[in-house]
């Protein structure tokens, strides 16, 4: 927990003296040594040049005359009022005369005689002088500099804390251009997405031939919705649209409209639509677009005035389109329920394409368009790992590919195998193997077990998936595990499946409860997966005989639109019955469990020894497990006669 709270300490830090905006060596306390060196130079200069003469002795204007009559003085200087009078014997000294009277005339009045003074050298020089018009004006200018420079100072420090006050409302967009051939991404990169691209493809007509679809008076839409679970190449398809269309792609993602400065949001979409209007036909892409798009005037989720007037002005811009404008605006969510209706009205984001979660054969395409660059040994069966990877999407793909090569690169081989892509699997699912974790034998032996639940419940129960692999080798934060993999794809999951798959979530609770006789904090996630399925079969599905049919939940979970944190349209009573019904669904799954373990315990042991002994055990041992125990394992075909 320290180390998580230090992290973010450090990247606060960070966020506020951005790198490149104080360079090396510019410390703040290197730049005060400066700025003081800088100040005593100017000092000691001004005192040097204001000493000048105040070394020497002063002499009055009588004592002057006197001596110039004796004869003493060779030579006397004329700066303005200032004399700088020489002497025969080699003594300098100064004087002054009054101002705006000659000095031969001052002397004269001081009876000085003709012919003494001719004896003198004079000279004057020129009052204008750098020298005189720096000594006399130095005393003002120098404070006034000094005020300036530490005002200047003061401001450079202001600057290097927060260079971004700078670039202030301008957008943070960043553009690719359409002649950038390094970043630019076409529908060949994209696998699967086959309806995507097909509504895509129209957009694309449209940037590249505009007048076609202008001369026949069609509207063309001017925003376009990406809607679909994360890592499912959002992104990726809009940056494909801006290459196939060969059209400038600005993109924001919606968190950066509404950093560090409040006000400045609004400011940066319209600077934003600004630029793409010039670089027309163009693509703006607004990422993540439910962090400015958010339902508005809820106060849920932090609701801020910032984030609204952001998505007016967006709005705002929308409207004010000409359809001849021939700039696009894309968006891309994970979460289309929380957004804000006035997003989704027509002449707005109308379009709204849904992309999801890649099937077999997409995943086997995914996976070859990943393994272009790299080098595969002979054994590698992409079609395999597509058919073990339900679930994944395209950015799990992507990361499963590279794990493996990094597998391969950290064994010091040049191929990457298919094991390595095997194992990858494992490690995109569950996080890397945490072997330095020890289990104590007590919990070895408990984890053990409970996982041993798991895997018999599952094999007993017919509508349930069947185990996959099973293991106490802890993972990211589970102790243990055990991998159920779905015979085929499901897009339609049966009322029968989903108790089945509740009994066995609570396959190591019963376990751990029954046969050691108390329940650790291990079980707590089965629990909360479970009664959320539980629930949603009731509030959802309509898979409750006591409520009937009837959704009581939108589909986020959360009550419609997250209109303030539990605002149900349903009353009390309602509500009530709910819980009943959830909790009698649980106790169900429960007494199944209960007897399942009862019945088949000499199994269950089994497992849990062979656990304990070799910690990890694949299908096919498992398998022969249950064999020697009587239970045969579920295969292909069955499920498919079941379904
Ligand atoms: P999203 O924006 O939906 O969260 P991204 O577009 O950022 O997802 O996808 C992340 C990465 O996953 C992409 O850069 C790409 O490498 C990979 N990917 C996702 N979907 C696909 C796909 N259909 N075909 C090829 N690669 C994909
Ligand atoms: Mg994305
Ligand atoms: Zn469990």
């Amino acid at each position: 927990m320290r180390d998580q709270l230090n992290k973010t300490k450090k990247v606060l830090i960070k966020k506020t003296h951005p790198k490149g905006s104080m360079p090396p060596g510019r410390s703040p306390f290197r730049q005060a040594m400066l700025a003081l060196i800088i100040f005593l130079i100017l000092v000691s200069a001004y005192s040097l040049f204001s000493g000048i003469g105040s070394q020497a002795e002063e002499v009055s204007l009588s004592e002057l005359a006197r001596d110039i009559s004796a004869g003493a003085v060779s030579e006397i200087v004329v700066m303005g009022d200032k004399l700088a009078v020489t002497y025969e014997n080699g003594d300098e000294k100064i004087s002054k005369k009054e101002a705006g009277t000659a000095l031969s005339t001052t002397l004269r009045n001081y009876e000085v005689g003709a012919e003494e003074l001719s004896q003198v050298r004079i000279e004057v020089k020129n009052d204008q002088g750098f020298l005189y018009w720096f000594g006399s004006l130095a005393p003002i200018l120098l404070p006034i500099v000094f005020v300036l420079f530490i005002l200047w100072f003061l401001t450079r420090q202001v600057r290097g804390a927060g260079m971004q006050a700078f670039t202030f409302g301008q957008s943070k967009a960043r553009m690719t251009s359409p002649d950038d051939k390094n970043q630019r991404v076409t529908f060949k990169d994209v696998a699967g997405s086959k309806e995507a691209k097909e509504e895509l493809r129209e957009i694309v007509d449209f940037l590249k031939n505009p007048k076609k679809f202008l001369d026949i008076g069609a509207r063309i839409p001017k925003g376009i919705l990406l809607m679909g679970a994360p890592g499912t190449g959002k992104t990726l398809l809009a940056r494909a649209v801006a290459g196939e269309a060969g059209v400038s792609f600005f993109s924001i993602s919606g968190s950066e409209f509404v950093e560090m400065f409040v006000g400045v949001g609004a400011s940066r979409v319209r600077d934003l639509f600004d630029l793409a209007k010039k670089a027309a036909p163009a693509i703006i892409f607004v990422d993540e677009i439910d962090a400015v798009g958010r339902v508005r005037g809820t106060g849920v989720g932090g609701g801020n005035d910032e984030r609204e007037q952001t998505l007016n002005q967006i709005l705002v811009e929308l409207d004010g389109f000409e359809p001849n404008e021939k700039v696009i605006v894309m968006a891309a969510t994970n979460r289309p329920d929380v957004l804000d209706p006035a997003l989704l009205r027509p002449g707005r984001f109308d379009r709204r394409v849904t992309l999801d979660l890649p099937d077999r054969k997409d995943r086997e395409e995914i996976l070859l368009i990943h393994a272009r660059k790299k080098p595969f040994a002979e054994d590698v069966n992409l079609s395999l790992i597509a058919e073990r990877t339900p679930g994944f999407s395209g950015a799990d793909l992507y990361s499963l590919m590279n794990e493996a090569a990094i597998l391969a690169a950290r064994e010091e081989r040049s191929k990457v195998s298919q094991f390595d892509l095997i194992r990858s699997i494992e490690k995109v699912i569950m996080g890397p193997e945490r072997k330095s974790h020890l289990l104590s034998k007590k919990e070895k032996e408990l984890t053990a077990y409970h996982e041993a639940g798991h895997a018999l419940v599952a094999s007993v129960l017919p509508y349930a998936d069947p185990v996959h692999k099973i293991s106490i080798i802890s993972r990211g934060r589970a102790l243990g595990y055990t991998m159920k993999l779905p015979l085929e794809e499901r897009k339609l999951q049966s009322k029968k499946e989903f108790l089945d798959d509740i009994a066995v979530g609570l396959g190591g609770y019963v376990v751990e409860k029954n046969i050691f006789g108390d329940v650790t904090t291990g079980p707590s996630n089965d629990l909360q997966i479970t009664t959320a399925l539980a629930r949603d079969m009731v509030t959802k599905y309509g898979m409750s005989d006591k409520m009937g049919p009837i959704a009581l939940e939108a589909a986020s979970g959360k009550p419609l639109f997250g209109m303030g944190v539990g605002d149900r349209d349903y009353s009390e009573v309602v509500g009530a019955a709910i819980d009943a019904e959830v909790s009698s669904i649980m106790s169900d799954a429960m007494k199944k469990v209960e007897k399942i373990i009862k019945e088949h315990r000499k199994v269950l042991d089994a497992i849990a020894l062979r656990l304990i002994e070799v910690e990890t055990i694949e299908q096919k041992e498992f398998e022969d497990i249950l064999i020697t125990h009587g239970i045969t394992p579920k295969k292909k075909k069955d499920i498919e006669h079941q379904a």
